[in-house]
């Protein structure tokens, strides 16, 4: 770990102002960054702490719910519009990572959280377009077990680590980004990009960025909704496969559906093609198997990970299965 200095910013106008000075790294909980100083992946001259930013959860006008980027994980999974309006997001925050670090960690932070990839954290050893750009990737020929099916370039095929944003990308969050005077709002499925020629560039923010707040609209289908994380361990691992479902049913047939995957892929994955698939139809299994067939199509597997296809298929057929059981 290099020297580094410290600060705090009071407000966003504050934050906005050291984050755009080169070497300034914005701080949450640190429950990823300080980790992966510690292994010198991120090499910070400055941290400003954030954690003063707003950290309330309130209900919207509209009816939906704003999460102030400073409030803690622990704090958004157990609290009561949450969990009633928005399961999905309470279940996906509750499988990731132990009590300890949800207490810490951020929900800004939690969406800027980079690749656990070995490679990537092994500063000593590996190439990694990601940390080092240019420079190859160990994972392609490698051990590429926890690596994306889809959506991957062949300079990178890490994959996105949260759960919560799995959940958030199924709800069409969008994440308030202040800079310079204005507030600016990205939807969360493109608020990560994928990786083409630059694995390191993982967020659309720009220099002087903070976001201050995301947003969840009014959503129906997620009172009926339910995440799932397949993974090597029962707890503190990362997701080989985790799927954000939510719908509504009319009679037999599924009327509205919202389906993300994590594991899978470098930006948390919205399954438009399955829900286009199953929207206005029968919730049968044949209906599930055709849709995941879909938006599988696309999919490039490799050596150590090409599980991950049938893996995919069964976690969400068991999903859908569940939240629709009582319609079929
Ligand atoms: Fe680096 Fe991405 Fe390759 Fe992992 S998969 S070694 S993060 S370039």
């Amino acid at each position: 770990m290099i020297p580094f200095t410290y600060t705090r910013a009071s407000s966003a106008d504050e934050a906005a102002s050291m984050a755009i000075r080169t070497g300034h790294k914005l701080l949450g909980g640190g429950t990823n960054l300080v980790d992966l100083m510690r292994k010198n992946v991120e090499l910070p001259s400055c941290l400003v702490d954030v954690t003063a930013l707003s950290d309330s959860i309130k209900e919207t006008q509209e009816g939906g719910v704003m999460i102030g980027a400073a409030a803690r994980n622990s704090a958004v999974a157990a609290h009561p519009l949450v969990r009633t309006r928005y399961p999905m997001l309470s279940r996906a925050i509750l499988a990731g990572a132990s009590a300890q670090i949800r207490n810490m960690a951020t929900v800004a932070g939690n969406l800027m959280q980079r690749t656990r990839c070995i490679y990537f954290n092994d500063v000593a050893g590996s190439r990694c377009n990601k940390r080092s750009p240019g420079s190859g990737c160990d994972a392609v020929g490698g051990f590429n077990r926890y690596h994306a099916i889809i959506g991957a370039a062949p300079a990178c095929i890490a994959t996105h680590p949260s759960d919560m944003c799995v959940a958030l990308a199924a709800l069409d969050a969008r994440i308030h980004v202040y800079n310079k005077n204005a507030t600016r709002i990205i939807p969360i499925v493109d608020f990560h990009g994928f990786p083409a020629d630059r694995p390191d560039l993982e967020t659309v923010l720009e220099a002087g960025d903070v976001i201050t707040s995301i947003e969840i609209p009014v959503s129906p289908f997620a009172a009926r909704s339910a995440y799932r994380k397949v993974r090597d361990r029962a707890s503190y691992a990362f997701a080989l496969v985790s799927v954000a479902a939510g719908v509504t049913m009319r009679e037999r047939t599924i009327d509205d559906i919202r389906v993300a995957f994590g594991g899978i892929a470098p930006k948390p994955w919205r399954a438009f093609r399955v829900e286009m698939a199953l929207r206005g139809g029968p919730a049968t299994q044949e209906a599930f198997d055709d849709a995941v067939e879909a938006e599988l199509a696309r999919a490039v597997p490799l050596a150590g990970n090409a599980f991950k296809i049938g893996l995919t298929k069964r976690t969400l057929s068991a999903v859908l299965t569940e939240l629709t059981g009582d319609a079929r």
